[in-house]
C-alpha cells in the first residue's frame, strides 16, 4: 500500500471574476455559491477529508479556484481555515489582481497559483485579462509576489499560462526566471463553449520558445539579464546554492488530452463536474449525497491525474514540439525562436 498517496481537489468556489478572458471555462450559469454558507463549507470539507483519509491518502490539498476567489477574502478565509482545521493543505488560483487580500491568512496557505498569460499590456487586453483597462505589469507582479513571501516565506509560487491565439509567440521564460517560482504550468487552451482551442502549431511554438528548465533553475536576480545568465555556466544565486530543491522540475505541460477527466473539480453549487465532453457533466450535490455517491456519478481517471506530474509526460510534449518543427537531436537545447513563422 502506498502511504504517500496525495490528491488535489479543485473547488471552484465562485464564477465571478473582474477579468473577462476569452478562453475562460469557469462558466456554470451563475449557480448559487455554497461557500456563502459556513455549515455547507464545513460539511463538504469534512466529507472530503474523511473519504480520502479512509482511502489512505496522506496528503490532501484543497485547491481553491474561481472565477476570482480573492475578490471575496472573508469567504475565502473561512474555506482556508476550515480546510486547515481538517488537516488539509490549501492552495489558491488567482489572476493576481487582488493578491494583497490574502495577507491576513497567507500563513495558512501552502501555494498560490497566479495565472499569467502575458506580460504585455496589449496582449492582456486582447485576451481579456484586464479590469477597466488595467493589466498587471511584470514589476507589479514581482512586487505582489515579494509582499506575499514577506508574510509566508515558505509559500510556493506557481504560475499558470494558457497558450492561446494571442500569446503563443511570446517568450515568458526569461522574465519568469527572475521571479524564482516553484512551478510553471503551461496549458493548451481547451476547446469549450464554442471556442475551438488552438492549433498544434501555436501550442508547440510556445513550448519550443519557452521550455527552458535550465534558465528557470538559474534563479536569475531581477536586476540581471536572464539571457546573459543562461550562458554563465557557473552562475547560481546564493539563495539557490543551499536549496535542496534546486534541481526540481519547474515546468509542467498539459495538452488537452492530459486535462480531460484528470481533475477532481467541484462547481460553485457543490457538485463534482467533469470536462470530458464539450459541456460539463455533473454529479449529484455534495450537500445532499455522500462523497462516495457523488464520485460515482462522474469519470475521474486517477492514472491521468498521476501522469500529469510525471517527467516522462513532459518529455513527450517537448519531443512532440521538436518533432513538429523537425528539430534534430543536435539542435535540441538551442534556444531558438519560432515567432517569425506563420501558422499555415
Ligand atoms: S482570470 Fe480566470 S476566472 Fe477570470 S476570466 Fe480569466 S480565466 Fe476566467
Amino acid at each position: 500500500m502506498n502511504l504517500n498517496k496525495s490528491i488535489v481537489i479543485n473547488w471552484h468556489v465562485t464564477e465571478r471574476c473582474n477579468y473577462g478572458c476569452k478562453h475562460c471555462f469557469a462558466k456554470w450559469g451563475k449557480q448559487a455559491e455554497i461557500w456563502n454558507n459556513s455549515a455547507d463549507v464545513e460539511r463538504i470539507i469534512a466529507n472530503i477529508s474523511k473519504h480520502f483519509r479512509s482511502q489512505s491518502y496522506s496528503q490532501i490539498r484543497l485547491n481553491i479556484v474561481g472565477g476570482e476567489p480573492i475578490m471575496f477574502p472573508e469567504r475565502l478565509w473561512n474555506v482556508v481555515e476550515t480546510a486547515y482545521k481538517h488537516n488539509m493543505e490549501t492552495s489558491i488560483i488567482t489572476n493576481g489582481s487582488h493578491l494583497e487580500n490574502i495577507r491576513p491568512f497567507a500563513h495558512l496557505i501552502s501555494q498560490v497559483g497566479i495565472s499569467v498569460d502575458s506580460l504585455d499590456h496589449q496582449t492582456n487586453l486582447n485576451i481579456g485579462r484586464e479590469s477597466e483597462g488595467k493589466t498587471i505589469s511584470f514589476e507589479q507582479l514581482h512586487q505582489k509576489i515579494e509582499d506575499i513571501r514577506k508574510v509566508n516565506p515558505d509559500i510556493k509560487i506557481k504560475l499558470n499560462t494558457v497558450v492561446n491565439t494571442f500569446n503563443y509567440n511570446e517568450i515568458l521564460v526569461d522574465r519568469f526566471a527572475q521571479l524564482h517560482i516553484d512551478k510553471w504550468k503551461i496549458f493548451r487552451q481547451m476547446p469549450f463553449n464554442g471556442n475551438g482551442g488552438i492549433s498544434d502549431y501555436k501550442f508547440y511554438a510556445f513550448i519550443r520558445n519557452n521550455y527552458n528548465e535550465e534558465l528557470l533553475q538559474k534563479n536569475v536576480p531581477v536586476h540581471q539579464d536572464p539571457i546573459e545568465a543562461l550562458y554563465m555556466t557557473d552562475f547560481v544565486s546564493d539563495e539557490k546554492k543551499d536549496d535542496e530543491t534546486s534541481n526540481k522540475q519547474v515546468i509542467f505541460i498539459e495538452d488537452n488530452k492530459a486535462m480531460t477527466e484528470s481533475y477532481l473539480m467541484i462547481s460553485p453549487d457543490g457538485r463534482f463536474f467533469q470536462n470530458g465532453s464539450k459541456e460539463y457533466s455533473y454529479s449529484r450535490p455534495l450537500t445532499e449525497v455522500s462523497l462516495e455517491e457523488a464520485l460515482s456519478d462522474i469519470k475521474f481517471d486517477s492514472t491521468k491525474f498521476e501522469e500529469r506530474y510525471e517527467q516522462w509526460s513532459i518529455t513527450i510534449a517537448v519531443n512532440e514540439a521538436n518533432a513538429f518543427f523537425h528539430v534534430n537531436d543536435d539542435d535540441i537545447g538551442d534556444f531558438d525562436c519560432f515567432c517569425e513563422l506563420s501558422d499555415d
